[in-house]
């Protein structure tokens, strides 16, 4: 299969062009030895929007040598950083002009609101894909000096390799960008592994990478099942290097596959399941909007959702009257509606996993501030569901539910806050709201995870690095630290003047 499927835009009368094969070379091409497909369904109506062609362990080879190919001779260090960089801006130019059927393209298949996919989640891979072409010219050595008279070293930050990029279904196209910039620039190929929910995108992005000008094989694209082209790309001997954002349990696999083929590097931005934390000086209306933020942006399923809030004893019925108040002001609809801020979750098995969690919560005896109840209607819909006296013990306090369900527990001291923030085996964020700096510094010192808010939540800038402690990662993707992991550094000791005295 390696067609064309045309999907109707909802209220209006155009439709988007979808190539359904996979990328290989620049061209739209079928499995070399399977029929499988994937269906692609839409949240919002639980239709099916298409069915694509899924890669088999076979396709991955063959995309595999084919970004070997591009690295051996026409990218890796066959292209000056000028030119990467000029190919990167232009790959964000044509991003920014078809953000608009990017974003609707993303509403149908994930379910976020149009109006969010376009202005935030596009907005953003735009200025990464700019970010990072900024770098591509200034990836630079160092001469370190050895003895001035007769040596020097000097390092080389040469690309890994061939890279596999297996990417998740929260953030298609945000999460495309955040791995295929910082690898691009430093001279990496690419082969891109879109989950197997929400693949539309990315097919509907390597047009543009053809069209930016980038050569064959620089970047394919092979949709695939998780256990097939995930896990050959993982096991593959000729990848040199894979980043994976996705759950803990597959990062786990992830990392004994590289171990058990060619030790290739790997980098893993995993799960969460992040606390965060108000204080009684802390300003209430303010701290109410981040938490509300923290839980219910892209409808909870953020490998940063600030999914366990912890409330100072004096204040905590007051901020959870506020705070459920914020939370049943944000529309939960349709992604096409304008008045929507966000949409449904992604699938029926994310909507299951949810509701099971849900259910869990209430059989512990948590207390539903709001939510908690199924709609009647079609779609994959979870209403913001705020649980609170909560214990430690609890499955919603404990794991990573990936939905807008809130669990909410009060302290009375700074350490007990700190304990309680800690008690996890995830490490990626944490927020705190105080108005006392001391406090603030204190705090933040003492939580353990990669991304601390103070006073904010959620907030990521390109130019800031991102990643995990603990169990919710190894690595760090944005800013200048992304660079790192798809290096890999020569150093070339050159001597022009000792001389070796023969035996030793
Ligand atoms: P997942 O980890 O299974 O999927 C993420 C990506 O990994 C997809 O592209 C998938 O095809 C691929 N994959 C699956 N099995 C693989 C394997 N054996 N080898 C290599 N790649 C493989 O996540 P999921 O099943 O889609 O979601 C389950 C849970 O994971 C969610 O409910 C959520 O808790 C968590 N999750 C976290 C993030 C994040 O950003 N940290 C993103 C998505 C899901």
């Amino acid at each position: 299969m390696a067609n064309v499927v045309q999907i109707a835009v909802p209220k209006s009368n155009s439709s988007i062009a979808v190539p359904t094969g996979l990328f290989i070379d620049n061209e739209f091409v079928p499995s070399v030895d399977s029929k499988e497909t994937i269906k692609v369904f839409n949240p919002a109506t639980e239709s099916v929007l298409c069915e694509i062609t899924a890669a088999s362990e076979k396709d991955i080879d063959v995309a595999v040598a084919s970004s070997r190919k591009a690295f051996r001779t026409t990218w890796g260090k066959n292209v000056t950083g000028v030119e990467r960089s000029r190919l990167i801006n232009k790959l964000a130019d044509l991003i920014e002009r078809d953000a608009q059927t990017l974003a609707e393209l993303e509403s149908l298949n994930n379910g976020k609101p149009v109006k969010v996919a376009r202005d935030f989640d596009i907005g953003d891979s735009v200025g990464c894909l700019r970010y990072y072409a900024g770098w591509a010219d200034k990836i630079t050595g160092e001469s370190i000096e050895i003895d001035r008279k007769t040596k020097v070293a000097i390092t080389h930050p040469e690309p890994i390799g061939v890279c596999g990029q297996i990417i998740p279904w929260n953030y298609p196209i945000q999460m495309w960008a955040w791995k295929v910039a910082p690898a691009l620039a430093v001279g990496c190929t690419i082969v891109m592994k879109p989950s197997e929910i929400t693949p539309l995108t990315a097919l509907k992005l390597s047009e543009l990478v053809k069209e930016a000008g980038f050569p064959p094989g620089v970047l394919n694209t092979v949709p695939s099942l998780g256990s097939v082209g995930g896990a050959a790309l993982s096991l593959h001997k000729d990848v040199d290097k894979v980043a994976f954002t996705g759950s803990t349990i597959t990062g786990r696999k992830i990392m004994e596959a590289a171990a058990k083929s060619n030790l290739k590097k790997v980098s893993l931005e995993l799960g969460g399941k992040s606390p965060h934390i108000v204080f009684e000086s802390a300003d209430i209306d303010q701290a109410a909007n981040w938490a509300a933020l923290g839980i219910l942006y892209n409808t909870g399923q953020d490998c940063t959702a600030g999914s366990r809030l912890y409330v100072q004893d004096t204040i905590y019925d007051k901020f959870l009257a506020v705070l459920a108040g914020k939370a049943k002001e944000l529309i939960i609809g349709d992604g096409f509606d304008e008045k929507s801020g966000g949409g449904p979750v992604v699938s029926k098995g994310q909507y299951d996993r949810v509701w099971n969690y849900i259910e869990a919560g209430k059989k512990a005896g948590a207390r539903v501030v709001c939510g908690g109840e199924k709609r009647s209607t079609p779609g994959y819909y979870v209403d913001a569901t705020i649980f609170a006296d909560i214990t430690a013990d609890m499955k919603i306090v404990q794991e990573e539910i990936f939905g807008p369900v809130l669990s909410v527990g009060k302290f009375h001291t700074e350490d007990e806050a700190i304990a309680l923030a800690n008690d996890t085996t995830y490490g990626l964020a944490a927020g705190l709201h105080s108005t006392d700096a001391a406090q603030c510094h204190r705090v933040s010192e003492a939580l353990e995870a990669g991304t601390i808010w103070i006073n904010q939540y959620n907030l990521l800038y390109n130019n800031v690095p991102f990643g995990g402690k603990k169990q919710s990662g190894i690595g760090r993707e944005l800013g200048r630290n992304a660079l790192d992991e798809y290096i890999s550094v020569k150093a070339v000791h050159w001597n022009y003047g000792e001389k070796l005295d023969w035996p030793l």
